[in-house]
């Protein structure tokens, strides 16, 4: 297992050129501090295939930091899917963080070659070998489809098992699910670090919608406070910066490998948390 912490800014493609100015704006701003690396998703289906790749090479080859793309499995069939793979090789692209996906309600999830991430990390190994670092997705607080808390530890341990290199948790308010998350999966015999993925709070309505979806809980010592604030933004963004900064200093006190920052493509609320821990620039 590496001992160098990793420390990185996800970013998703914008639907607009002036989105994607302001999303090359964001990452000039954030690739001032030198993170290990940048990442960029993938709408599940292929939905935004041209807008990931072109934000992609932008940000490796313009912003000069190296970027992984995000791919997911469901709905694409297994020649787009080496398509892209080859694409990114040749771009020298050396990072891919390998998911399911989410297809939109309605299209079911039967479609695509490949069912789940388990699936599509033995896939990339097939076919390019040990050209990528594979980063695959954690849920310390359990996916929200899993059947239950140990069937979704189990098949964690497949994927990670499949290849993987490294991954990155769902975004979580919880510090002791992380850790006990680790523990779990490193006596199943994985020791692939497993760094948490950092949501900063901005807006508490986004949020709550945002977290049922996905299955993070935001505690009730938070929520009632974010509720108490209403429409004051300013008190949010200050209180919600003060509690994830805690929580990062707490995670990475205790050992977490490094930081994975949700930056919703904007440099500022995550900045305030990189500076509140002094994180090197
Ligand atoms: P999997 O690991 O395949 O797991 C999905 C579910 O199936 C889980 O409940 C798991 O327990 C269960 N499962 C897994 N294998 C099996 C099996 N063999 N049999 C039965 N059940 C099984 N979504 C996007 O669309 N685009 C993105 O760019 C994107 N980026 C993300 C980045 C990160 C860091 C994270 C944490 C999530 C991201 N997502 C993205 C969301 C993700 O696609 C969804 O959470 C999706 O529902 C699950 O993807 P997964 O790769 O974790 O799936």
């Amino acid at each position: 297992m590496s001992q160098e912490r990793s420390f990185s800014f996800e970013f998703f493609p914008a639907k607009t050129e002036a989105g994607h100015e302001k999303l090359l704006d964001t990452a000039r701003q954030l690739a001032v501090y030198k993170p290990d690396f940048f990442s960029c998703t993938y709408g599940a289906g292929g939905s935004t295939r041209g807008r990931t790749v072109h934000t992609v090479l932008q940000l490796n080859e313009e912003v000069k930091v190296a970027t992984a793309p995000h791919l997911s499995c469901v709905g694409d069939s297994k020649a787009e899917l080496r398509e892209l793979l080859t694409l990114y090789k040749d771009a020298g692209i050396e990072r891919i963080v390998a998911l399911r996906g989410d297809l939109p309600s309605g299209m079911g999830l039967a479609s695509g070659e490949l069912r789940y991430a388990n699936e599509l990390v033995g896939f990339i190994r097939e076919e390019t070998g040990d050209h990528f670092h594979i980063e695959i997705a954690a849920y310390p607080e359990m996916h929200p489809q899993a059947r239950n808390f140990e069937a979704d530890i189990a098949n964690f341990v497949r994927k990670a098992k499949a290849g993987a290199s490294s991954a990155i948790t769902q975004y979580f308010f919880n510090v002791d699910s992380y850790f006990y998350f680790v523990e779990r999966v490193r006596k199943l015999g994985v020791d692939i670090p497993v760094v948490p993925g950092i949501m900063p709070i901005t807006n508490y309505s986004k949020l709550a919608r945002f977290s049922d979806a996905c299955g993070a809980e935001i505690p009730r010592w938070v929520r009632k406070q974010l509720e108490a604030y209403g429409d004051d933004s300013d008190s949010i963004r200050a209180y919600g910066e003060q509690v994830v900064s805690e929580m990062c200093e707490r995670l990475l006190q205790g050992g977490a490998p490094g930081l994975h920052f949700y930056t919703m493509n904007l440099a500022g609320p995550s900045l305030a948390i990189w500076n509140n821990l002094k994180l090197s620039g």
